[in-house]
């Protein structure tokens, strides 16, 4: 979501017109927002943002964010392990040391 389009009030657009052809483009709320070209003419235009597409959005980032923090989490517990593993070494080696 780096810049924000024009937004229709609408949840749900079927079809939209191409602003070069004026054609019909089937409309996927997935596409919401986001660059792409007529299949009638080619010509790259920008479909508009709905509400429906920009909760799609949200919940994909959501998704993307969710993943990035399960791998942080199982990051830290890599780390934990590794943590006690090492203490657990020293506290061996200190042990037969003295
Ligand atoms: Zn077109």
């Amino acid at each position: 979501m780096t810049k924000e389009p024009n937004r229709l009030p609408t949840t749900e657009i079927d079809r939209f017109p191409c602003p070069n052809c004026s054609k019909k483009v089937l409309f996927d709320p997935i596409q919401s927002g986001k660059e792409l070209s007529c299949p009638h003419c080619w010509e790259k235009f920008q479909m508009p943002a709905t509400e429906l597409g920009l909760l799609i959005q949200i919940r994909d980032d959501t998704a993307k964010m969710c993943f990035w923090i399960q791998q942080l989490f199982w990051l830290a517990f890599f780390l934990l392990i590794i943590g006690l593993f090492i203490s657990f070494i020293l506290f061996v080696v200190v042990d037969r040391l003295f």
